[in-house]
Order: structure tokens, then sequence, then C-alpha cells
């Protein structure tokens, strides 16, 4: 019985030690977890995870898991992508305010959202303003664990150049399409657009979550006709079923276009879907 004991209170031992030694980071949902795994590469000590399944989309319309309400439990520091994408956690986030919460966005100026009163939050779909969300998200990081301060910093001066490369090829390959005007699915692509010189015209959810109503199909048939578009942007995440109704009255055709809010768990996954992006506006506008 003796031994037991003691072996119970080793075990125990061992365990908060591990749960001690480990800076658990929570990111809420997937671009803010991939830029974090850059930020993050190869610091022993430092566990990422995150919040909503890969397999959601953004968070427009989410609520909250239990297996989310775990991981806020368990950890050190929490990223989000702020402008109101994460406003279902305000509440959740009011019983743990000892979490050190990183605002990826701060500093950055938000336009207004299509929808009444909230912000349009996509502003890591522009590489330079992901750069921003990548050197708040090390600020934020080496305050909360100033142990890694160095390594969050250093890592983010080497992801911030890859991503500086990358907005220049993606500069080159989008300069031809400079005052195009196209309409996406949903308000992802705004900022992106305004980056490398495109217009959104006009976009064919105005609710991600809920499909577009009758109403809002016809008015974007409308508006592909009185524009003369000829192609439409659908996103892997949501259905294409309103894009394919329009696609089918006006004659457009359909392209998808990644938002990157879901994908492979690897650090260069943003860099990958970005270049995919400009890849396939480009074959839409048949350059
Ligand atoms: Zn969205």
């Amino acid at each position: 019985m003796k031994r037991i004991l003691i072996l119970l209170v080793m075990l125990s031992l061992v365990f908060s030690a591990c749960a001690a030694e480990e800076f658990r980071i929570l990111t809420t949902f997937y671009p803010m977890y991939i830029l974090t795994l850059n930020v993050t590469e190869n610091i022993e000590g430092v566990s990422v995870s995150n919040m909503a399944e890969q397999t959601v989309g953004c968070l427009h319309d989410y609520t909250l898991q239990t297996q989310d309400m775990v991981k806020i439990e368990q950890a050190d520091a929490l990223i989000v992508n702020g402008g109101g994408m994460e406003q279902f956690m305000e509440r959740v986030l009011s019983a743990r305010t000892d979490l050190p919460v990183i605002n990826a966005s701060d500093g950055i100026e938000m336009e207004q959202s299509i929808e009444d009163g909230l912000l349009n939050a996509h502003v890591w779909m522009d590489p330079v303003l992901a750069m921003t969300q990548v050197k708040n998200i090390a600020d934020g990081l080496a305050a909360a664990d100033p142990d890694h301060g160095d390594s969050y910093r250093q890592n983010a001066v080497a992801y911030c150049a890859r991503l500086e490369a990358l907005d220049s090829t993606l500069c080159d390959m989008l300069k031809p399409l400079e005052g195009v005007r196209i309409i996406t699915f949903h308000e992802a692509f705004n900022y992106f657009a305004e980056r490398y010189g495109m217009v959104v015209a006009g976009v064919i959810a105005n609710e991600p979550g809920e499909e577009p109503s009758t109403r809002d199909i016809a008015e974007t048939c409308d508006l592909v006709k009185e524009l003369d578009i000829k192609t439409l942007f659908t996103e892997p995440q949501y259905p294409a079923t309103a894009a394919q109704i329009i696609a089918r009255e006006t004659g457009a055709s359909i392209y998808v276009l990644d938002p990157c809010v879901s994908g492979e768990e690897s650090p260069a996954h943003y860099e990958a879907v970005q270049m995919e992006n400009a890849r396939i506006l480009r074959e839409a506008f048949e350059l």
C-alpha cells in the first residue's frame, strides 16, 4: 500500500512538472493557427493547439464546443484574430481573466462589413497585414512567455521575410489584373483585392453562415449582367449552390478561391494557398 502511495505521489509530481514546463498556446481558428505555428517553430516547451475544428470555415456563426472549453481552461495564452471574429467568446473569456489574450490585429484599421454594425475582419488575407499579425503574435507571446521571447521574435522576423517575398511575387503575378472587378463568395477577399489593385464588386453571400436568399441571388445576377462579369469565385469551405444558379442564369463561369480558413497543418500552407489563389485569378482572366 505504502509503495503504491509513493508511486502515486511520484506520478503526480511528474505530471505537474510536465504541465508546468509546457507553455500552451491556443489559437481560435485556422489562419491564426498557421501564423502561430511559424512564430513558435522549433521552440521547445511550447505547444500550439487550434480551437475550432479545421474543417470549420471562418468563425461567423460559430458556437463554442465542449472541447473548446477544455482547451480554453488549459491554455496559457490565447491568440485571436480580433475585429469581432471571436465575438462568441466574450462570455467565456470573462471567466478566465487571468488568460493573456493576444489580439493579432492590434493597430490594423478594419473596414466596415456589409453586415450592419460589424467590421470586416478578414485582414489575414492581405500578406502585408498578415505580417503585422505575425509581429503582434510574437510580441504578445514574448510578453506572456518571456523565457522564449527572443525565439518568438526571431521566428517572426524569418516568417515575415517569407511573407514579404510572397507579397512581391503576388504583386508581379496580379499586376495585369489591376482594376478588374470580381465577385467573391463572401467578403473574405476585400483586403487581398485591395492590396493587389482589384475591386470586389459584390459578394454572393451577405451572411456566410446562411444560404443566400432568392432575392440575394437575383440581385447578384443583376450585378453580374450590369458589370458584364465573366467569373464568379466560390470558396472550398462553403456550398457553391448559389453560385451555380447565378452562373446558369448569367453565363458566368465559376472558379474557387481559398480564404485560408481550413487546410493542412503545415506552416507553409498560407503561402501555398495564396500562390494558388493568384494562379486561379490569372487563369480566370485568361492570363
Ligand atoms: Zn469570413
